[in-house]
């Protein structure tokens, strides 16, 4: 059983919903500034055209109230970036101001096989968020198919989600080709890993991926804990940690997480030396500590023997995967732990095809600060989906999803 992708569908003809993610940050002149989040999409709107069918995009944008439209948060700006990268000879209808009622459904009926409509924030509706099944059901009226390509709000239960497939009564609901570049690398990739496998934690908090190191932990063969979450297991194994940041209540999970490694195959392994300041804060002073952070200090990055044995493990690696920054990566030289990882990561994948994966968010910010998002076999579109993800939770944007 696998999901049903939009390959799977018949397009010709057919009025097909698509769920995108053009959730995308505009510049100061109300232009879209990054359009990464709508070129993705193309791969998939573009397989519905060339397949003889209709393409109706909808999304969510920005925070508005859901009281209704507001022009500060239309898609019109989306809309524009859209007509450019499909090119002038393509039909791109956008219904200004709503996703349902009769100027949407006027839209839709009207549209000819070929046609882009996009319709405008799914968020001027409450229902969207709450999602509600009549809403859910308007947004379902008048298509005949509907495919979700909206990694990075997958993970949320609402209505154009959940609500709307449900709605749909028999017509097909399946994958868009992002999600299920999704799916592939940060599912099946996790379930059938050429090994060594090895995992990259950090960030900020333990209690953030607490879930995701206890999927992971039976099935790597090594993990590397950095970031600030190391200072909470430095701490459980009576380390000095110094002002590093500690979750109090977290240091018996933390206890019981390296039990559990020692006590199995999987090599669980903590900085030996740091790269410390006197506060996060750019320009102060730093030091690199061997022996734990000493009083006064605060660990901010992994130190440089941890680096080129991190690097080394990386380098021998089949399989990588990748969530959290192992230090202040947005303060230099906080910087070089993160930055020098992902180069091994890069590294391992050119030159022994080591898949590699990195979870959206800041890790993928980081990434791409290093210039080597292309050098990664997949770098995730969504930083809080692709954690659920690494969990081993079901995303109830893929639940809804027809299997065959
Ligand atoms: P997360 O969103 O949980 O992946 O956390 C990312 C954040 O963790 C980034 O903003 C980093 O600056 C922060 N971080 C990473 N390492 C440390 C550290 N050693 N001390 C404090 N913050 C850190």
């Amino acid at each position: 059983m696998r999901t049903r992708t939009v390959k799977d569908v018949d397009c010709k003809g057919r009025r097909v919903l698509i769920r995108v993610d053009f959730n995308v940050p505009l510049a100061e002149d109300g232009s879209v500034l990054d359009d990464r989040r709508i070129s993705a999409a193309l791969p998939t709107i573009q397989h519905v055209i060339a397949h003889g069918g209709i393409a109706i995009l909808m999304s969510h944008f920005g925070r508005p109230a859901g009281t209704g439209p507001e022009p500060s948060c239309s898609l019109r700006p989306v809309a524009a970036r859209l007509r450019e990268l499909v090119g002038s000879g393509q039909n791109v209808n956008f219904v200004e101001g709503s996703c349902v009622g009769e100027a949407a459904s006027a839209a839709i009926a009207g549209a000819q096989a070929g046609d882009i409509v996009l319709l405008d924030n799914l968020r001027f509706e409450a229902g969207e968020k709450s999602n509600d099944a009549a809403f859910g059901a308007a947004l379902a009226t008048g298509v005949d198919a509907y495919v979700n390509d909206a990694f990075g709000t997958a993970h949320r239960a609402h209505a154009s989600m959940v609500a709307v497939p449900h709605a749909m009564a028999g017509a097909p609901c399946a994958a868009g080709l992002l999600l299920e570049k999704e799916i592939h690398f940060l599912s099946d990739v996790l379930h059938n890993p050429t090994r060594p496998f090895v995992a990259v934690l950090g960030g900020a908090k333990v209690s953030d991926k607490l879930a995701a190191i206890e999927n992971l932990l039976p099935k790597v063969d090594t993990v590397l804990v950095g970031g600030a979450m190391a200072y909470t297991f430095l701490h459980a194994q009576g380390g000095a940690i110094g002002e590093s940041l500690l979750e109090r209540g977290m240091v018996e999970v933390a206890d019981r997480l390296l039990k559990e490694a020692a006590a199995s195959d999987v090599e669980l392994l903590l900085p030996t030396d740091h790269l410390c300041g006197t506060g996060i804060e750019a320009g102060g002073e730093v030091r690199t500590c061997e022996l734990g952070v000493p009083p006064g200090w605060m660990g901010l990055d992994i130190g440089p023997e941890t680096v080129e044995r991190w690097s080394s493990v990386l380098h021998k690696a089949k399989t990588i995967v990748w969530n959290g920054p192992v230090g202040v990566f947005e303060t230099p030289p906080f910087d070089t732990g993160t930055m020098a990882l992902a180069r091994a990561a890069a590294e391992a994948t050119k030159k022994h095809k080591a898949v590699t994966v990195v979870g959206g968010g800041e890790t993928a910010a980081a990434v791409e600060r290093a210039g080597l998002a292309d050098a990664i076999s997949h770098v995730s579109t969504g930083g809080g989906a692709s954690l659920r993800m690494l969990e081993g939770a079901e995303l109830p944007g893929l639940a809804s999803l027809d299997r065959v």
